[in-house]
């Protein structure tokens, strides 16, 4: 018999006065982390040590003087937010009119289980390295929005992804942390007796437990597996230490856990999940325990991978060969012959399951065993389908090109999570009610056109000086530290114009994503940023891997321009990337910029993020903007053309990237007599890109993509 499993929400603060008690229910509900009232609730508590504390509301709770909680509990202005505030929470917690349910009023209780190694939901939480981490944390708060039966399966770790510091030289170094568990919004799960709830997976010579935590995201609740604990040696807690360690075995470690673990977690909680998103191929170990339950309860393994395959569903997220994950045979041969014998396979076949022979011997490889053991799988962009069905095709040899099963659904972005409040608020009274209901409808966008062109700039130049004065308080901070070079603090920003034309680039550094590209005539790019009249400002933010020297040399590559003082301070690099920067960012750039080599972006998120905000992307014709460009709600970088060499590439590139700026956007932007007053030339593309890009590439768009084209079809076996 299933044993009750009960969530004990812990108490922040317990002096929290009861008038104002439900500010730590709401801690322990992420919902905040897309309602800016509710964060405002916290914030104006007092605002500097919201910034110190990292927008956490629960250390806030911890933190804020008894004096002020007390102070708030009797301002009627305050309890007027704070009661307004919990009635939405609670009608949003309650309602049963959703999406889901009018759309599917049929579906039943066919639940989704929902696999990732990282969710990026708020800054507050490092359990994120980049895109893919944001894009399952976006997921995640849209699945919520529009009530789908959903639960995530994801690790809590306790020293996150790195803290990266610049040095005076350019390069990326990087420090750890440590997370006190209990200043995050996770709820432990326990027995009624105290204990705690566990599951167990096991490596070679041993079992290893994880504690199962809780973290509600709205309605959606992600379980959080966590092995830093006692019943484990102090080596296997160290597995879900970190994001992503260049160690192989850790890193089988991990896959097996979230894997296997993870659908002993379901089982465990009592949940019996009709649907398995594999979010990458991280998590596709979990057909194989699929498999074994059955084959356990009296199937055959090829009867058993039938129904696993009509019942899994798969996003791949990697154009590139070497990006996949990989592991070698003989750690295969150590980590699962006990498994093989279960499943009634021998080796061989086994083996065979996810084989692909490469320059370096044959390899066990993820996302083969993912897609031959699931009939639902997508790339992220429709080019990216495309290159993932020929990358693919030897999987398939009988068939042809197009009929390699994987589709296409186009990433989005969760408006709500990425939209400054000001917009927010113009949109509310210029494209009515419905636009917060159905944000994916392009009716509701149309009405864009009506926003006065000098409300719109006005927002526009807030976004700006919001981001210029986070700029400035970042780099005094820095300052203050006593550790900083001078020309580190320049290179932090402080000499930035807040008028200037400015351009962001942001994103993890691998090289593909071409860094260094507007470097390439360097000459060329100091007389655009010093141009007296109409100067250039270029932000760049983004952590490389730790174990990606290129990808370091291209931040060094950089940063060594950025402090030239021929480059006049208008170059900058805000260091260690996170969610807050990228918020600031993406709200207050004009144009956003990204030099991918094409086709290596499978998608690509931030300029989403940014179009709805108002910025206007300028952008390699790769991954989503190749959807998404009109020719009118922003620029294409170079063309959609083959060359004979990278270089021949990036010298076609670079060139277009100067031409257009010097040809369009410069012009463009500065077509004004007084920067109060905007463009004529400028708020048209603006209005196009706001109308254009929001609906299509928010995440309602694309999760009701997922529900319509995998996870019916997927849960109603078809
Ligand atoms: C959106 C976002 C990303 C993803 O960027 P891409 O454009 O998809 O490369 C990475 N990191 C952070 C912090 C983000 O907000």
């Amino acid at each position: 018999m299933q044993k009750k499993i009960y969530e004990r929400v812990p108490v922040a603060n317990p002096e929290l006065p009861e008038r104002i008690g439900r500010l730590n229910e709401l801690a322990y509900n992420l919902w905040w982390a897309w309602n800016p009232e509710a964060l405002y609730l916290y914030r104006r508590l007092n605002k500097t040590l919201w910034d110190n504390v990292q927008h956490n509301p629960i250390i806030m709770l911890q933190q804020v003087p008894l004096a002020t909680l007390k102070k708030a509990s009797e301002d009627p202005e305050y309890l007027r937010s704070y009661d307004k505030l919990m009635a939405d929470f609670d009608a949003y917690m309650s309602d049963t009119n959703t999406w889901f349910n009018k759309n599917y009023p049929n579906h039943g209780n066919k639940s989704i289980a929902y696999l990732s190694f990282e969710f990026g939901l708020h800054e507050s939480i490092p359990a994120y390295a980049g895109g893919l981490g944001i894009l399952a944390g976006d997921h995640l708060k849209e699945s919520s929005d529009m009530g789908l039966p959903l639960n995530a399966i994801g690790f809590i770790y306790n020293q996150g992804y790195f803290v990266q510091k610049i040095s005076e030289d350019g390069w990326q170094e990087t420090s750890n942390f440590y997370l006190d568990f209990h200043k995050l919004p996770i709820i432990p799960l326990q027995y009624e007796d105290g204990s705690k709830v566990l599951v167990s997976v096991s490596l070679p010579g041993r079992d290893i437990y994880a504690q199962i935590w809780k973290m509600q995201v709205g309605r959606i609740s992600l379980y959080l597996l966590d092995t830093t604990i006692p019943e484990n040696s102090s080596y296997d807690q160290q597995l879900t230490a970190k994001l992503y360690t260049a160690d192989l075995e850790t890193r089988i470690s991990q896959e097996i856990l979230l894997g296997i673990g993870g659908v002993r977690a379901m089982r465990t909680l009592g949940i019996d999940p009709a649907v398995w998103h594999m979010n990458e191929g991280h998590a596709a170990f979990l057909s194989l325990e699929r498999c074994r339950e059955m084959v356990e309860a009296g199937k055959t393994f090829e009867e058993a991978a039938a129904i696993v395959r009509k019942s899994d569903v798969f996003t791949t997220h990697t154009p590139v060969p070497a990006g996949n994950d990989k592991f070698p045979v003989w750690l295969i041969e150590k980590y699962f012959a006990p498994m093989w014998q279960k499943l009634g396979l021998s080796r061989d076949q086994f083996i065979d399951l996810a084989k692909e022979g490469t320059e370096w011997g044959e390899q066990f490889t993820m996302p083969i065993l993912a897609l031959k053991l699931s009939e639902h799988n997508n790339g992220v962009s429709a080019l990216h389908g495309v290159v993932s069905r020929k990358m693919w095709h030897f999987l398939w040899p009988e068939r042809s090109v197009d009929e390699v099963p994987i589709t296409s659904i186009t990433n989005g972005v969760h408006s709500f999570s990425w939209l400054s409040r000001r917009m927010g608020l113009v949109f509310d009274e210029y494209l009515g009610e419905d636009w917060r209901v159905n944000p994916d409808d392009p009716k509701n966008w149309e009405k864009v056109d009506s926003i006065p062109d000098f409300v719109l700039w006005d927002v526009r130049r807030h976004q700006k000086r919001m981001l210029n004065n986070y700029i400035t308080r970042a780099a005094r901070k820095a300052w203050l530290t006593g550790n900083v070079h001078p020309v580190q603090i320049i290179a932090g920003g402080v000499m930035l114009e807040p008028d200037a034309l400015t351009i962001g680039f942001a994103r993890r550094f691998p090289t593909y994503k071409r860094g260094y590209l507007v470097l390439r005539d360097y000459e060329r790019l100091i007389r655009l940023l010093n141009d007296t009249d109409r100067p250039v400002q270029i932000i760049f933010s983004g952590k490389a891997h730790p174990a990606d020297e290129p990808g370091k040399l291209i931040v060094q590559q950089l940063y060594r321009a950025i402090k030239d003082h021929r480059t006049g301070g208008r170059m900058v690099f805000l260091e260690d990337y996170n969610m807050n920067i990228a918020r600031y960012l993406v709200q207050g750039v004009d144009v956003w910029m990204n030099t991918p080599r094409r086709p290596n972006e499978a998608s690509g998120t931030s300029g989403m993020k940014a179009a709805m905000n108002g910025a206007l992307n300028f952008s390699v014709l790769d991954g989503w903007w190749a959807e998404g460009y009109n020719g009118m709600n922003g620029w294409a970088i170079g063309t959609e053309a083959e060359y004979e060499s990278n270089d021949a590439q990036d010298d076609a590139d670079a060139l277009s990237l100067y031409e257009t700026l010097e040809n369009e956007i410069i012009p463009k932007y500065y077509n004004r007599n007084d920067p109060a007053a905007p463009s004529p030339d400028w708020m048209p593309m603006m209005k196009n890109a706001i109308k254009t890009l929001s609906p299509m590439f928010s995440t309602r768009r694309m999760v009701s993509e997922y529900v319509r084209k995998m996870y019916v079809p997927a849960a109603n076996n078809d």
